[in-house]
């Protein structure tokens, strides 16, 4: 299915103003319940978003025009806060929806649901399908990809519920599926498996955080099957390092699987995981520019030529939120 243009938060774009895309980020990750019992001492909503704007600001000079804010449901997204922070920046912010579980859902899901105590259809496919083609939360602000997540334990009865949503809510509205997957233990391929079973077309699927590994069989297997490739952790030290990153994308372009790979940070301006004063230690190369002032010009440094930064960072997404 062909979508002719994108919802971001601040209204419809085509296919040709996506421009230079991130794929997966994150704008604030937060967790509701905590911030409203034990509110993080790092965390200030007026700072946090002057921030974020001064952040987005600096992407948009660098030539980054849309970023896909992959904060759904487990990670506390607020598209009213992010849209403070849209309506004043020039970069393009796209919303998703999903629900981010690798083992269980809230016990609201437990209790309501086909064959619950409070029986009837699955909320969360209501609540994906609206998120597309309604809005989120009551806004008008609509969802542009669907986020699911499994982990090294595989597929959990919960995280196979929300599979399913996805995979109903995708078929319905065309929105494309991205991943939290657990390269390490090739998850990638269980994930493909449930999602084709499920009727999703692979080729609308990006299996998220692939380039957490350098293990190149498993990564064309993964191809293989239609998918796209993330390479969506730059930066994120603690998860691995550039040079491996680097090094594994290099050879997969060099086997010519250009057209499937999608390159982003999942980085954050806030979150109470790994809050700022963490990151400044542990992780200061994982911001969304990393792609932009370190890896890019490496990729060219060894070779690659515009047409193919080109695909990489404009086309590829391109043909992911938009599909052929
Ligand atoms: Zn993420």
């Amino acid at each position: 299915m062909t979508v002719r243009t994108v919802p971001t938060f601040t209204g419809e774009v085509t296919a040709e103003q996506l421009g230079t895309t991130l794929i997966h980020e994150h704008v604030f990750v937060m967790s509701p319940e905590l911030d409203v019992n034990m509110p993080h001492p790092e965390w200030d909503e007026e700072h946090a978003i002057e921030r974020a704007i001064a952040g987005f600001e600096r992407l948009y000079a660098l030539g980054v025009r849309t970023v896909v804010d992959l904060t759904v449901l487990g990670h506390g997204r607020d598209v009213e806060r992010v849209r403070r922070v849209a309506e004043r920046v020039p970069v393009q912010l796209v919303a998703a929806t999903g629900f981010y579980t690798s083992d269980v859902l809230p016990h609201h899901f437990q209790l309501n649901g086909p064959g619950r105590l409070v029986d009837g259809p699955d909320p969360l496919i209501d609540l994906f399908i609206g998120d597309i083609e309604r809005g989120i939360a009551g806004t008008t602000i609509r969802a542009g990809m669907l986020k699911v997540a499994s982990e090294a334990h595989g597929i959990t009865p919960d995280v196979n519920r929300v599979f399913e949503a996805a995979a109903i809510a995708h078929i319905q509205t065309g929105a494309p599926v991205t991943t939290h997957s657990h390269a390490a233990s090739h998850g990638g391929l269980e994930q493909q498996d449930l999602l084709e079973r499920l009727g999703v077309g692979l080729d609308r699927v990006v299996i998220g955080h692939s380039g957490d590994t350098g293990d190149l069989d498993y990564l064309r297997e993964v191809a293989a099957r239609g998918s796209y490739l993330g390479f969506d952790r730059f930066g994120m030290d603690h998860m691995g390092s550039d040079e491996v990153r680097v090094r594994t994308l290099l050879a997969l372009i060099e086997e010519g699987l250009t057209s499937q790979l999608v390159l982003s940070h999942d980085a954050a301006f806030f979150s109470r995981m790994t809050p700022p004063s963490w990151r400044a230690i542990n992780a200061p190369n994982w911001h969304m520019e990393q792609i932009s002032r370190s890896i890019l010009p490496r990729l060219v440094a060894e070779g690659v030529d515009a047409a193919t930064i080109h695909q990489l960072m404009v086309e590829n997404p391109r043909r992911v939120l938009c599909g052929e």
